[in-house]
């Protein structure tokens, strides 16, 4: 669980697009060149063609293995691999069977999978892209063709990312969007739900930003929102923890298993930060800014008389109560 944990967390790292952000986080000991490799599994009942693959790929991908189906289920659940390849003739369970499996579960779903085999008849290759592989590899295999066919994979999975990042990235402020946010609240209220723990949301909006937009203009305005977000981002303590921009002069951070007084800190902290922050407006001249904060923070009650939803609105509440109570400040709702 440690592993997956771990991996969880570069993921969400790597999700709202800052790289170095996540580079820089001890996340547990992977190497960091090897964090940015491409993840591949091979699962083979016989130990010669592990070795023969791992031999093959080793240099390109971080690599993996499993020597049966059972393993294959488990390691691809944990570690979400972004390829499998995976022999079909197996003791216990075949290959058949784990890709049916991989296809039903909804975490492995999307692992694209190349059957290697020595099956070599039209029907049972129909058969595999019928249960949904990806690709074919026969068996003796050489070695020129695994690694076109594993790169082609490869390239297809990390383009889709590419575009799947575009989509839920605030272009102005590289944070995440607004659709990210809303669908990594709902990962983690359902987490915490599950598990019974905290969960803390901070909204932040800038204080009479129109008035700055309409002073200095809207490239001005638009560096400041840049700088605001990079301030959040620092202001973050830990890789789980997940900012976005949410509107205009709005962002948001989702705290998971952070406690009232945790969450209470990073948005005093952040609000400080803003506050002695210097943004330029040309080259002789600063100027200054202040974001009012609202904090909610609850462990979801396990039946549903309090939503998502209502964290949401909780917080904006508390973002709304700092403006009324003169801004720069942090207000909490109980
Ligand atoms: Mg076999």
């Amino acid at each position: 669980m440690a592993n997956c944990d771990m991996i969880r967390r570069w993921e969400s790292c790597v999700t709202h697009g800052n790289f170095f952000h996540a580079l820089h986080k001890d996340v547990g000991g992977i190497r960091a060149m090897d964090k940015l490799k491409n993840r591949v599994l091979l699962v083979d009942d016989e130990a010669m063609n592990l070795t023969a693959l791992t031999h093959i790929l080793k240099s390109d991908y971080t690599i993996y293995v499993e020597k049966d189906g059972q393993g294959c289920l488990d390691t691809a659940r944990d570690l979400k691999p972004d390829l499998i390849l995976l022999d079909i003739l197996m003791p216990a369970m075949n290959g058949f069977e784990v890709i049916a499996a991989l296809k039903k579960d909804d975490i492995t779903r999307d692992i694209p999978v190349i059957f290697v085999t020595g099956l070599n008849n039209a029907h049972d290759e129909e058969m595999g892209f019928v249960l949904g592989a990806a690709d074919y590899v026969n068996k003796p295999f050489s070695s020129a063709v695994v690694k076109l066919r594993v790169k082609n994979q490869i390239q297809i999975i990390n383009q889709m990312r590419q575009i799947k990042n575009l989509s839920i990235t605030d272009p102005l402020t590289e944070l995440g969007n607004r659709r990210f946010f809303y669908s990594q609240l709902e990962q983690e209220w359902n987490r915490a739900k599950r598990q019974q723990i905290p969960i803390s949301l901070i909204v932040l909006d800038i204080d009479q930003f129109k008035h700055f937009n309409d002073t200095h203009g809207h490239v001005i305005g638009d560096l400041a929102l840049r700088d605001v977000a990079q301030i959040i981002n620092k202001g973050l303590r830990r890789s789980t923890d997940v900012s976005a921009r949410w509107g205009g002069e709005e962002f948001a951070v989702i705290l998971p298993d952070t406690a009232l007084d945790g969450a209470e800190t990073v948005a005093e902290n952040i609000c400080a930060l803003v506050r002695e922050h210097k943004f330029t407006i040309d080259d002789k001249t600063s100027a200054k800014l202040t974001i009012s904060a609202g904090v909610k923070s609850i462990v979801p009650p396990r039946d549903d008389n309090y939503s998502v939803t209502n964290l949401v609105s909780d917080a904006d509440k508390a973002m709304y109560m700092a403006k009324d109570a003169g801004r720069d400040r942090v207000c909490i709702m109980d």
